[in-house]
């Protein structure tokens, strides 16, 4: 039987070989380290970490992330197994020594018999005769491999950077304060009149929030990722550094809306939040890409009327990066739909983060296996950390015409990717009642033990299908 050829040996690409291996299957794995590097790697490892060394919280019971860590460690992930034999002290997340990790990783792959890895760079779209490939390079895909997905993909479905906006959890916006309206009430195509929610500020909230803007904490820009400031693409912090009314004119205009609240007063300046994905339990700000660090972006964007109490599903940011339009482009088991035997994985797929690119790598090999077996390769169910990390992926986003970047950006798993409780928990153990963060400590612990109860059932069924 042909091999599949997995190209990148970094996080994604690495489970996704072991991913196929596992199942019995023939794997090349192509990685071009250290025969050309990239700006970020330092070694020739696979799955290397090229920043913190941390997977983040390893909490399962209310943590997105430690949920995944958890589901990944069932599903036979050797990211997670390398991991947990090379952690480090570092209370309640899970970091790793990061030499032990990437060498037990490349050891692992090494020593499988039905792994070959080739050190070389894939200089363009894969040979026709590869007829199953998973491309897994990253965010710092090199740049001749880049260009010929661009050419493959269209001009605006591959960007090198992101410009990410915040995203806030639509339950913990204030609707006494806010309000949902379209400017001037329009519908749009796919709209109802009504599809943002709008922060209202007086002269003087906007002039504080200004000045907060300007003397927040910025994070810089490594040398080799350039300035790939746009206009378009401004960072908020660098729209109110060039003139006080520049927001004012710009994503923070107050005109075509009316507060209900206070329907004589016009607001001076209005922050306003657009739904982000199908299950409308995200709303994005709109415009609002930003270098600020992430602190300094709770502690400003809290200070906006209706958000004070927000909870960030994810914060702002601006980098260089590679990633597809992937929602448009791939489907359900991340086949380029224009040319299926192209699968993708990792980070190029617009999710973000260590364990997610991993874990979408994962399901990439997975898929890639099941095919090769002519098995129908079975979806994760949408209330598991995979299966709401694949539906951002393929389907949950809402893709929006406004102008600026474009409206698909990565995301790390959090709970708003996850369709909510039927019945969310209304009292504890005890009988009492639930309040405030008991009452949130109490839903995250549901959405994550149906999670685990539904991962149960679909590894049930995988291997059904496997022994058909
Ligand atoms: C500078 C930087 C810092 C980051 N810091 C963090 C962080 O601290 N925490 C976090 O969770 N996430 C971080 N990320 C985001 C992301 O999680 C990591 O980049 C992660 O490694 C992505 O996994 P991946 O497998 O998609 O890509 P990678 O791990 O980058 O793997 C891609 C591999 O493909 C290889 N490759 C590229 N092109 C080719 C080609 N044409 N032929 C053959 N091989 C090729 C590369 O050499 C690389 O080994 C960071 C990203 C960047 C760019």
């Amino acid at each position: 039987m042909r091999p599949i050829h997995v190209i990148g040996g970094g996080l994604a690409g690495s489970e996704a070989a072991w991913q196929i291996a596992s199942r019995g299957l023939r794997v090349v794995l192509h990685e071009m380290r250290p025969v050309r590097a990239t700006a970020a790697h330092k070694t020739d490892g696979l799955a290397e970490l090229v920043c913190s060394n941390s997977f983040r919280s390893d909490d399962c019971a209310t943590n997105a992330i430690g949920l995944l860590h958890e589901e990944m460690r069932r599903l036979g992930s050797l990211v997670m197994r390398a991991a947990d034999a090379n952690q480090v002290p570092a209370g309640g997340a899970l970091a790793v020594d990061r030499d032990g990790f990437s060498a037990a990783v490349t050891s692992a792959l090494a020593a499988h018999p039905l792994i070959e890895i080739r050190r070389e760079e894939i200089a363009g779209l894969p040979p026709a005769d590869w007829d199953s490939v998973i491309v897994a390079t990253g965010p710092l895909t090199s740049p001749v491999l880049a260009e010929a997905i661009r050419d493959a993909t269209g001009e605006d479905a591959l960007a090198f950077f992101d410009a990410i906006a915040p995203i806030v959890h639509r339950d913990s916006i204030d609707l006494d304060v806010a309000w949902f309206q379209s400017r001037y009430d329009k519908a749009g195509p796919g709209g109802g009149g009504a599809d943002y929610v709008n922060c209202p500020l007086t002269r003087a909230q906007y002039d504080e929030f200004v000045d907060a803007l300007i003397a927040g904490d910025k994070i810089g820009f490594h040398e080799w990722e350039g300035t790939p400031y746009f206009d378009g693409c401004l960072p908020i912090e660098i729209m109110a550094a060039r003139g006080r009314e520049t927001l004012r004119h710009g994503p923070m205009k107050p005109v075509g809306l009316t507060n209900p609240h206070a329907p004589e007063e016009k607001p001076y300046a209005v922050v306003q939040l657009r739904q982000d994905n199908r299950l409308g339990t995200l709303f994005n700000m709109v415009g609002f890409q930003t270098k600020l660090k992430h602190g300094e972006q709770t502690r400003i964007f809290r200070t906006i009327p209706g958000l004070q109490r927000a909870e960030f599903a994810r914060l702002g940011g601006l980098h260089r990066n590679t990633f597809l339009n992937a929602p448009r482009l791939l489907d359900a088991t991340l086949r380029l739909k224009t040319e299926p035997r192209l699968r993708f994985a990792g980070q190029i797929t617009g999710c973000e983060g260590y364990v997610e690119s991993a874990a979408v790598g994962l399901l990439a090999g997975r898929f890639a296996a099941a095919e090769r077996r002519g098995e129908d390769a079975a979806l994760p169910p949408a209330t598991t950390a995979h299966g709401a990390l694949l539906g951002h992926i393929t389907g949950g986003h809402i893709e929006t015409i406004d102008a600026g970047p474009r409206s698909y950006q990565p995301m790390n798993v959090n709970f708003g990717l996850f369709p909510p409780l039927v019945r969310a928990p209304t009292h504890g153990a005890d009988g009492a009642r639930l309040r405030g963060p008991a009452k949130t400590v109490a839903r995250k612990q549901a959405l994550t033990a149906r999670a685990l109860d539904d991962l149960a059932r679909w590894i049930g069924r995988e291997r059904v299908a496997a022994a058909e």
